[in-house]
């Protein structure tokens, strides 16, 4: 269930305007923010790349950035001012995806409504003439029940004029499965939009914040008929048509690629007009996701603060999950499914998830059958080579070793600048009131290592144990070192819990030439929970020779010893130089 080096993307949404023209039902603004005229100045706008641009260098699991020019509604703004400022983003995504293996885009998203044809040509021809950049994507919305469309979607034929008039390679159209987009059927979707020139589809979840707070639970249906939906569109989508999620969820189990676009991002980044930055893009003014202090772009080490800030965010993603996705084989890439309803109120989510789930398990099923899938078991042996390769190739420095401080220290976001690269005793209580293990997704991110004593393993929390020892096991955490005794002793003294039950029955039937095919434990999910349990065996090294019996455990323990062998190498000629 590796799942840490997945969450590596920025959704970037630059909002220039919280103003809108319209009042659709279903929208996670405040309402309240939808009249307010400010608007971004140009220097605010640009100098957000400058500071992604400094996030990027300081975050070490930071490799991919998606930006959302978004409002509101983005055409309030004079024309002249996406003039001057949408070829700017443009080539400013360019020099990102430069250094990037997966380029992002600039998505310009619009509700293409206007109140004239002036004001409607002028931003026809402005996205015409940058339609044809690789980095260009332009996102409009169908929604047949949310008022987007006003009395008897009288703005719907206008709307669609406008979008056939728009060429873009990237023209994509937002829906979101609803009781009445889900009951008029992908056939709908296909017929009445592709002649649009309709390019993508992207398909989510209703956003419980905003207004669609109320709009939520009185237009969901279930899970299942979601899923029927989307199966019946990946059966019937002609070539070069695509759709999110299954998209990304072709990547995911053919190439191993991350999977964001349920809104798992490694940041979810709001810049409001005045500059202000949130944390969870989909909630706006009092229900914005803040950091311990109000952080403004431009504000002196944005980046080391916005680090630090986001680590609840982050770990909800990468710590949170429901009950049922424990073992599910597709859980390292779809983590629990659509991020807000994994940190909603669960009885709001358990009405609809009885034959699938928010992850969509049956789609994934069905893009796995089509695409097959990657082997998890080469993929993570090659990924310990090459980051062993990098170690070495890295320039040898003198390591700073410090511990937290416990009665008084700097700030969170100064002590990582100054530990940064450096090495750090983790305890279980000290200054900072962050969570330990947010806490180590921080000192993971700016490259520093850690290191948890026993005593400060058996002095947190129960919950805080779980958390640790899970993400220990499932290699989510390479750069933190707790010693194999107290990860045992925790398995030793928590019987009864899965991940628990696990471990421990995978010390004894690893040996066993019982072990069958379609064992949990030779499931690719769980490839780093069965190398941690062959590298740390409690065995002795006459029963350790049987286990070379069961194929799997022959082949992990080949590769264990390949890069033991390959790591003496390395350390010998570090230490001849
Ligand atoms: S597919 Fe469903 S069960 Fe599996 S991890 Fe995703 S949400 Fe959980």
């Amino acid at each position: 269930m590796h799942k840490a080096s997945r969450v590596n993307q920025a959704n970037i949404s630059i909002t220039a305007t919280r103003w809108c023209n319209r009042r659709c039902t279903h929208c996670y603004i405040d309402p309240a923010e939808l009249g307010n005229p400010y608007q971004m100045h140009e220097s605010v706008f640009r100098s957000v790349f400058d500071s992604v641009a400094e996030l990027v260098a300081l975050d070490t699991g930071l490799e991919e950035v998606e930006w959302e020019l978004i409002g509101g509604e983005i055409t309030k703004l004079p024309v002249e001012y996406w003039e001057r400022n949408l070829p700017y983003a443009l080539n400013r995504c360019r020099e990102f995806n430069a250094g990037f293996k997966t380029p992002g885009s600039i998505n310009v998203l619009t509700n293409l409504i206007f109140a004239n044809d002036k004001h409607r040509g002028e931003y026809v021809d402005l996205f015409n003439k940058y339609g044809d950049w690789p980095e260009m994507a332009i996102y409009t919305s169908w929604e047949p029940d949310t008022n987007r469309f006003g009395k008897n979607l009288k703005l719907m034929a206008p709307w669609a004029e406008t979008v056939r008039s728009i060429n873009a390679r990237q023209k994509i159209l937002d829906v979101i499965l609803t009781k009445t987009t889900v009951a008029m059927g992908p056939d709908y979707l296909l017929e009445t939009f592709l002649p649009l020139g309709i390019t993508d589809f992207s398909i989510k979840m209703i956003s419980p914040y905003g207004s669609g707070r109320t709009f939520w639970q009185p237009n969901m249906v279930s899970f299942k008929e979601m899923s029927d939906y989307l199966c019946r569109l990946f059966d019937i989508a002609p070539p070069g048509i695509t759709f999110t999620p299954a998209d990304e969820m072709s990547g995911a189990v053919f190439r191993g690629t991350s999977y964001q676009c349920i809104g798992n991002f490694r940041y979810d980044l709001a810049v409001e007009p005045d500059g202000l930055t949130t944390f969870n893009a989909n909630q706006t003014t009092d229900e914005a996701a803040l950091g311990d202090r109000k952080i403004y772009v431009g504000d002196k080490d944005w980046a080391y603060r916005v680090l630090a800030d986001n680590t609840q965010e982050l770990d909800n993603k990468l710590s949170r999950y429901h009950s049922y996705c424990f073992q599910c084989e597709f859980h390292s890439a779809c983590a629990g499914g659509w991020y807000h309803y994994r940190i909603a109120e669960p009885a709001d989510v358990r009405a609809w998830d009885s034959d699938d789930c928010p992850g969509y398990k049956q789609l994934w099923t069905k893009v796995k059958d089509r695409h097959g899938s990657f082997d998890p078991v080469q993929a993570r042996h090659n990924a310990e080579m090459n980051s062993l390769v990098l170690m070495a190739q890295a320039p040898s420095r003198p390591t700073v070793h410090l511990e937290e401080p416990v009665e008084s220290g700097p700030g969170f976001s100064d002590w990582l600048k100054e530990t940064q690269g450096g090495s750090v005793k983790v305890l279980a209580r000290c200054v900072y009131e962050k969570p330990i293990i947010q806490r180590i997704w921080a000192y993971q991110a700016v490259g520093t290592s850690t290191t948890i004593a026993d005593d400060d393993v058996f002095a947190l929390s129960s919950a805080e144990q779980r958390v640790l020892i899970e993400h220990l096991v499932y290699r989510d955490l390479p750069s933190t070192t707790v010693s194999a005794r107290a990860v045992w002793t925790w398995v030793d003294t928590n019987p009864g819990d899965p991940l628990a039950d696990l471990i421990a029955r995978a010390e004894d039937d690893l040996l066993s030439k019982g072990l069958s095919s379609s064992d949990i434990l030779v499931a690719g999910h769980n490839t780093e929970l069965v190398r941690w349990v062959l590298r740390h065996s409690r065995r002795s090294a006459d029963e350790e020779g049987h286990s070379t019996l069961h194929p799997l455990v022959g082949q992990l323990s080949r590769h264990l010893y390949l890069e033991d062998r390959a790591k003496a190498r390395f350390d010998r000629r570090r230490l001849s130089h």
